[in-house]
């Protein structure tokens, strides 16, 4: 993530602010820009940027302090993109899955800002009811009796348990599954990548590439999933396999491997917006690791900036930020995933 500053006055501003909290001016995001823009009301009570001389109107979801992204008053949409992808909401009678709700929408907001920044297609269901997206955040209380709501992929909805947005049900989940990271982000990394698969690797030529780097997709899933719960992982998931889920089943590898790149894409985006790596090692360009093309310089810079991270949690009486190991075939997977957003050998932006 880069680095945002209030126009008004220069302090630093998070992704998620609506308000400068030096100067108390309205802060709003802009999604076609990927530009935090500072507002000004004019007279006739409009939502004004001073600079371009544009009007804004808010995201109908900034009610609800969930989003505080803006739109173009030339465009009439009620939604912003990130917004406009949601299908189903938590009940907002209920204040605990408002909270959680807002946890969950500042991970998607994240998420698709990055999907942004490559030029990823973002295109709601509503819109495209065959390749398009939607998001479903449900609770455990719309299913009958004893069912679980499970957070998956499925045909472009991406389903999101709202449980995962409360930190004692997570951490509960992560020790059950025995996990070693478990976040609401992550989850969305992984379920995009899902996502992008059946649009970019299944039917398509790059489908036989895919199975020489992650394995034959075609082998029973469910068959797969139960003898992962049954058995876990092979004792040496760690030399080929960048998590112990990813040996489950190759579109899981897959998903995986897909979250890891856009971890490492945007926390390395925010180190150097940061300036946390020597300038020396690349131009200064705050898309540097959005933009590179170059695979092994961004893992050449990701290497020691998680042990960096890594120490710097130790200090603090933390976990490990990045408590994984990128082995050769991981890393191979990830170049696969790398070259495939880069459009490099492949048809993506074509
Ligand atoms: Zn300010
Ligand atoms: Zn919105
Ligand atoms: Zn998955």
């Amino acid at each position: 993530m880069q680095i945002f500053r209030c126009t008004n006055c220069s302090r630093q501003v998070y992704f998620e602010n609506t308000m400068c909290s030096n100067c108390g001016q309205n802060l709003g995001f802009n999604p076609l820009s990927l530009k935090m823009i500072t507002l000004h009301r004019d007279n006739e009570g409009r939502w004004m940027d001073e600079k371009s001389g544009q009007f804004f109107h808010y995201c109908t979801n900034s009610q609800f302090e969930v989003c505080n992204w803006i739109i173009n008053n030339n465009d009439p949409a009620q939604f912003c993109i990130a917004c406009s992808l949601n299908q189903t909401i938590p009940d907002l009678s209920r204040n605990e899955f408002l909270i959680r709700w807002r946890t969950i929408e500042n991970a998607k907001h994240r998420l698709i800002y990055s999907l942004l920044k490559w030029d990823l297609p973002v295109i709601s269901k509503t819109l495209d009811s065959e390749r398009g997206l939607s998001f479903n955040f449900k609770s455990d209380d719309d299913m009958p009796g004893s069912k679980r709501v499970l957070t998956g992929h499925s045909k472009g909805n991406i389903t999101m348990n709202i449980a995962e947005a409360d930190d004692v049900e997570r951490e509960m989940a992560r020790n059950k599954m025995d996990e070693v990271y478990r976040t609401v982000l992550g989850h969305f990394r992984h379920e995009i990548g899902h996502y992008y698969w059946e649009i970019f690797v299944k039917e398509n030529v790059l489908l036989q590439d895919f199975r020489r780097v992650f394995g034959d997709e075609t082998i029973d899933y469910q068959q797969s999933l139960e003898k992962y719960y049954q058995e876990g992982a092979p004792d040496d998931w760690n030399q080929n396999y960048i998590s112990a889920y990813a040996t489950m089943h190759p579109w899981e590898d897959w998903a995986e491997t897909w979250s890891h790149y856009m971890h490492i894409v945007d926390t390395l985006e925010t180190a150097q917006a940061f300036e946390l790596i020597p300038t020396s090692k690349f131009k200064a360009n705050s898309s540097f690791a959005y933009a590179n093309s170059n695979f092994e310089e961004i893992l050449e810079s990701w290497v020691p900036l998680t042990l960096a991270m890594n120490s710097l949690n130790r200090s603090m009486g933390a976990k490990d930020l990045y408590p994984f190991v990128i082995n050769a075939s991981s890393r191979m997977k990830l170049k696969f995933v790398h070259d495939l957003i880069h459009g490099i050998d492949s048809p993506i932006h074509s």
